[in-house]
């Protein structure tokens, strides 16, 4: 079973958010969206205004004809009005020459197209002349307009308010002017009228769409015309409405996006005060009307840039997925590796070192020592070997058991490693109780003192050994040293025998010892110090 904790880390682990590069690319493609929307944005609100500027100077302009059209329709009439008080004051108004005024008159309502009729008062109101076919009686001193002049010694133009003909019942705006006497006193007055419909065709011939308006009224607010055409509205005050709040604040002329007090409709005004006359012309679009278009337009374009949006933002969380993936297969194959690289060393220590007691195995000794020899004939250096045997270890588990003497072997093997000194020189465990210590580059004398100090050392761990006659576990040594001839080949085989033999020399010779090359004859008995 392997270990939990050297298994590979998950794939899910592994973020994008992790990642420079994937979190670059992100935000790239945000930013990207972004001022994608924000320019097309721009755009559309840039179409908006460009749009509502032209319709604010078309109308503004329509407004500065219609106010121009208005002034000289009224001042056509007055010039006539002017003629016929001239008429009146110097001929006077004998049986003749109101014969002759009547004709006058009569022409000039016959040429004059917008004049609805023309008319001539007596200083109490009478009718005096006019343009009618008909005898004319009655009396029109109720008008406003007579009234006026009556009041008013100036001898200007009246623009009065609309009224409804008492001749002709039609809705008319009336243009007057005093008529007075040698001494200055009220004579009477002269009127002109027009007839609103002669506004109302003029003006239906505007396009001003659908649910445009255009308006003439009085400067104080009382309505003349207003297209489209409501008759219950003629004389009324739009003093509320948008056209004359705007009038009272910016002066006599004026453009701006207000909603109408009649039908509730957001509309672009433009008005224009007549510059000597008391009336003001106002025409308007509905904003609705204006922006259709752009409407349409906009819709198009916020369509396609949500759709574009909406690609960029698909192909890039494909992308960005897909680098995610690279990563983490990259990461995961890295710690793949990794775990392989661990679970090979775990192996090579597994192949090369001994279960029991850790330190290098026998199939390791054989490698290193092949490679060993080798190197020694190559370079003719010397290579010694110490074969270690333990005492009556056959006795040691008899008496302390088998677990027991697992454990002294592991001890002595252990004593074995730390009692090395150069990185070179191998302990192992080369059978049963045996063990074999490698000695590169070392030479007779070199390696008896190794092997004498790893018995000394042994000794020194004192484990208990009741059938050892010392008292404690011992090992006996065989220590050869192999000195090569260039080109001169040695076998392990013989290599290890000779060694053994020594061993069992020191076996023979009483155990606790070490045997080598150098010693002639057996060697000194040794004393058990522990
Ligand atoms: P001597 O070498 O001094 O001549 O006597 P000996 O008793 O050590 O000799 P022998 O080689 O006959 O005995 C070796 C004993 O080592 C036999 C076996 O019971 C024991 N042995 C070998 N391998 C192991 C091991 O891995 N664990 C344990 N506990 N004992 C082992
Ligand atoms: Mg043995
Ligand atoms: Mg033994």
């Amino acid at each position: 079973m392997p270990d939990k904790q050297t298994l590979p880390t998950p794939i899910t682990r592994l973020t994008a958010q992790k990642r420079p590069a994937v979190r670059l690319a992100v935000r790239v493609l945000v930013l990207f969206c972004f001022l994608l929307v924000g320019a097309q944005a721009w755009s559309v609100w840039t179409a908006r205004e460009t749009r509502l500027a032209e319709n604010s100077a078309s109308t503004a302009n329509m407004a500065g004809a219609l106010a121009a059209q208005a002034e000289s329709t009224v001042r056509i009439v007055d010039t006539v009005l002017a003629g016929v008080v001239e008429r009146v004051e110097h001929d006077g108004l004998s049986s003749a020459s109101s014969d002759r005024l009547r004709l006058h008159l009569r022409n000039m309502v016959a040429e004059v197209g917008q004049l609805h009729g023309l008319f001539v008062y007596g200083a109490d109101g009478s009718w005096l002349v006019s343009s009618l076919d008909r005898p004319i009686t009655g009396n029109n001193a109720d008008r406003e307009y007579f009234q006026y002049h009556l009041k008013h010694a100036d001898r200007g133009v009246h623009v009065g308010k609309p009224i409804r003909s008492r001749s002709t019942g039609v809705w008319v705006l009336p243009i007057s002017r005093r008529i007075d006497h040698p001494d200055g006193s009220f004579a009477g007055v002269a009127l002109g009228t027009i007839r609103i419909e002669f506004f109302a065709d003029l003006y239906d011939s505007f396009d001003v769409g659908r649910e445009g308006v255009i308006l003439l009224t009085l400067d104080d607010a009382t309505m003349i015309y207003r297209r489209p055409f409501n008759e219950k509205l003629i004389g009324t005050s739009v003093a509320g409405g948008p056209i004359f709040q705007m009038y009272r604040t910016r002066g006599p002329v004026g453009t701006a996006i207000l909603r109408s007090k009649v039908d509730g409709v957001v509309r672009l005004y433009s008005y224009r005060h007549l510059d000597n006359l008391p009336l003001i012309v106002a025409t308007a679009r509905s904003k609705h009307e204006i922006l259709e278009e752009w409407q349409q337009s906009a819709l198009l374009l916020t369509g396609g840039t949500v759709l574009i949006v909406l690609i960029l933002a698909l192909v890039g969380m494909r992308l960005v997925r897909q680098i995610v993936i690279r990563d983490q297969l990259e990461a995961e194959l890295r710690i793949a590796e990794e775990h392989l690289q661990e679970r090979n060393q775990a192996l090579t220590v597994l192949a090369t070192n001994d279960g029991l007691t850790g330190i290098a195995n026998r199939r390791h000794f054989d490698d290193t020592l092949a490679r060993e020899l080798s190197r020694a004939t190559r370079t003719a250096a010397p290579l010694s070997l110490v074969l270690l045997d333990v005492d009556f270890f056959k006795k040691y588990n008899d008496r302390y058991g088998h677990v027991a003497g697992d454990d002294c072997l592991r001890q002595v093997a252990g004593c074995l490693r730390k009692s090395l000194g150069r990185p070179a020189d191998l302990a192992a465990r080369y059978g049963g109780e045996e063990f074999a210590v490698l000695l590169p580059a070392t030479g007779q004398v070199g390696a008896r003192y190794v092997a004498e100090r790893l018995r000394q050392a042994i000794l020194e761990l004192a484990i208990p050994h009741a059938d050892n006659p010392g008292g404690v576990v011992t090992i006996s040594a065989g220590v050869h040293t192999h000195q090569a001839l260039p080109d001169e080949m040695t076998e392990a085989e013989d290599f290890v025998a000779r060694a053994d033999a020594l061993l069992y020399r020191a076996k023979m010779g009483g155990r606790n010892r070490v045997c080598s090359d150098l010693d002639t004859v057996d060697a000194a008995p040794v004393s058990f110090t522990v």
